[in-house]
């Protein structure tokens, strides 16, 4: 076996709790604060490599979960490892526990950040360098209380922030329509608008309520029903002309695969 020249020797699991600045509506349920799990890795000549899994309970998993994965699984496996060899230790871990895709990504980062340390790179610029030097921010219109939403959404503006999403689904039809009209006659074409329903549609009513939304010129309606349903986004594809785009329905290239044959 060969030695490894600076092997993992030690790892902490933090878990915080992070209150957000307005609470989010979804619709799946309310944010008013957001539990993340920070990942440490050390190495034996001091190497500090950090990862963050960032699990929401009723979309990705649990903090518990991921917490569990990364003490039982993943903890005897890492200690004396090779830092370097991230896609062996992925391919490692997927065939040790089943999901726990934000504790496997937690790991992953931490891993990349020793490297890019151990080389004096960015981890932008170890795994291929940018093509950006700035990226466009967007505010996510999630307040149950709109006009609350409308003050952040003109402060914003004024900083110059054209990409706003409406989380949708989680109130009334009415309301999703009311947002959009109040956004699209206050603002016109110079904000980049896009939907999110968060599963929260019946597939039954989503064509109908959908087609009310084409007028507002929509760079895209998100994840409109259950993730599972993917039969009914298919449909709902094929009847509306704004793109549908899947989110909770894709967690891999395969779930990826499977929707763009539909
Ligand atoms: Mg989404």
């Amino acid at each position: 076996m060969t030695r490894v020249s600076d092997p993992i020797i030690a790892m902490r699991v933090h878990v915080l709790r992070m209150p957000t600045l307005a609470t989010h509506a979804h619709g799946i349920g309310d944010v008013s604060s957001f539990d993340t799990v920070i990942l440490e890795l050390k190495t034996s000549s001091g190497i500090t490599g950090w990862g963050e899994a960032s699990p929401w309970p009723v979309f990705t998993g649990t903090v518990e979960a991921s917490v569990a994965a990364l003490h039982v699984f993943m903890r005897p496996y890492l200690m004396g490892a090779d830092p370097c060899l991230v896609e062996k230790h992925l391919a490692a871990m997927d065939r040790m526990v089943v999901n726990c895709t934000e504790a496997k990504a937690a790991v992953e980062m931490a891993l990349l950040d020793i490297m890019g340390k151990m080389s004096g790179l960015s981890v932008g610029d170890l795994i291929g360098g940018r093509c950006h030097d700035a990226i466009p921010l967007s505010f996510s219109v999630a307040n149950p209380n709109y006009d609350l939403d409308r003050e952040t959404v003109k402060e914003f503006y004024a900083r110059n922030i054209r990409i706003y999403k409406l989380k949708a689904g989680f109130a009334s039809h009415e309301f999703d329509v009311m947002r959009l009209q109040d956004l699209r006659n206050t603002y016109g074409s110079e904000i980049d608008l896009r939907v999110d329903y968060n599963q929260g549609m019946h597939a039954y009513e989503a064509i109908r309520r959908l087609k009310d939304l084409e007028r507002f010129d929509l760079t895209f309606i998100e994840q409109p029903v259950p993730r599972t349903n993917i039969e009914a986004m298919a449909r709902i594809t094929q009847a509306i002309d704004t793109p549908i785009l899947a989110d909770e329905s894709v967690f891999g290239p395969r779930d990826a695969l499977t929707v763009v044959k539909m």
